[in-house]
């Protein structure tokens, strides 16, 4: 345990160092104001004792400048010594920083049994950061499963919600037009009756997948939407900018080359409706996802693994 010693009268010093190191901690010895500054940002002690009246700045100033200078999440306690009867003194200590306070000439067993104090708070501090730290991981990680699709890792139908109502409102401020991929796997059950369950699964994997990859921008949102289906938002982006990307998409999930022996494509395949709207108040954002939906199934209706873009939104 490193302990600084800040107190101007040499002989009080003296014996401040020697009761520190005779309770078995190190002391860092300083006889100003400035000086303990310097020495606490090099040695970073775990406690401070610190004298009031100093040759250069005082005590509070020196406690100011120390809590300062810490980090969110550091702490080394301060004890002030002040001399008896200054209970404004203590005040002001408390009031700049300080935890403790004791009186001059100091006993060498009230120091210690502060000293000890002191550690155990900082102990009980630590181990109370550190579960802090774990729970924090924790949650970061309970929110991640909270929105993410489980089989394939991309958003799930509750992020997309979220996000869709963000973006909405985001593209309502700045008057830019959002467009909405759905995306539908053609003849997907006809893909689980020929090659099982767990091949499908693979094969959505696959899918979302390469519908990340074909994604570019980091507002862009895919989410598996339900079953088979999945979704995209594409903020700041014109039916023309969305037409481009579905085709994409669709290529890419071509390019995957998955053999669907039972589909007159003989690969699998995706259809996609595709819409875009310029948000107002009353145009709320279901009706962006009634005319993809619509599109979808246009697009289903003439022939699967095509685009199909709304009519009008
Ligand atoms: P269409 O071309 O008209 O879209 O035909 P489809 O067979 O894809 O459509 P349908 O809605 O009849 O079938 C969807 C299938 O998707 C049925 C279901 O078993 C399958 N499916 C939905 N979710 C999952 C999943 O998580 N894993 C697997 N393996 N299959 C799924
Ligand atoms: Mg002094
Ligand atoms: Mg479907
Ligand atoms: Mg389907």
């Amino acid at each position: 345990m490193k302990i600084l010693v800040v107190e101007d009268s040499r002989s009080s010093l003296a014996i401040l160092t020697k009761y520190v190191e005779h309770f078995g901690a190190t002391a860092i010895p300083a006889d100003n104001g400035e000086m303990a500054i310097e020495l606490f940002s090099r040695n970073r002690p775990d406690l401070v004792l610190l004298d009031i009246v100093l040759p250069d700045i005082d005590g509070f100033v020196v406690a100011q400048r120390i809590r300062a200078m810490e980090k969110p999440g550091d702490w080394a306690p301060i004890i002030f010594l002040s001399s008896l009867g200054d209970d404004a003194d203590i005040e002001k200590g408390i009031a700049a920083g300080a935890d403790d306070y004791l009186h001059k000439p100091v006993s060498e067993i009230v120091l210690g049994a502060k000293i000890r104090a002191m550690q155990r708070i900082v102990l009980m501090r630590a181990s109370l950061i550190a579960v802090t730290r774990k729970l924090d991981a924790a949650n970061q990680e309970l929110i991640r499963i909270a929105s993410s699709d489980g089989l394939t890792g991309v958003a799930n139908r509750r992020y997309f919600d979220e996000a869709l109502s963000i973006e909405w409102r985001r593209a309502r401020r700045h008057s830019n037009s959002i467009s909405l991929l759905m995306c539908d796997v053609d003849y997907f059950k006809l893909y689980n009756d020929t090659y099982g369950h767990q091949a499908g699964d693979e094969c959505l994997r696959k899918i979302a997948a390469a519908l990340s990859r074909h994604t570019e921008r980091p507002s862009d949102t895919v989410a598996r939407y339900g079953g088979e289906e999945f979704a995209v938002i594409l903020p700041e982006t014109s039916i023309g900018g969305a037409l481009m990307v579905a085709e994409k998409i669709r290529h890419a999930i071509q390019e995957l080359n998955i053999t669907h022996a039972s589909s007159p494509t003989r690969q699998v395949a995706l259809s996609i409706g595709i819409a875009a709207a310029a948000p107002g108040f009353d145009n709320p954002p279901d009706d962006l996802i009634l005319a993809a939906d619509k599109a979808l199934y246009r697009a289903k209706k003439e022939g699967r693994d095509r685009v199909c873009r709304a009519d009008a939104t």
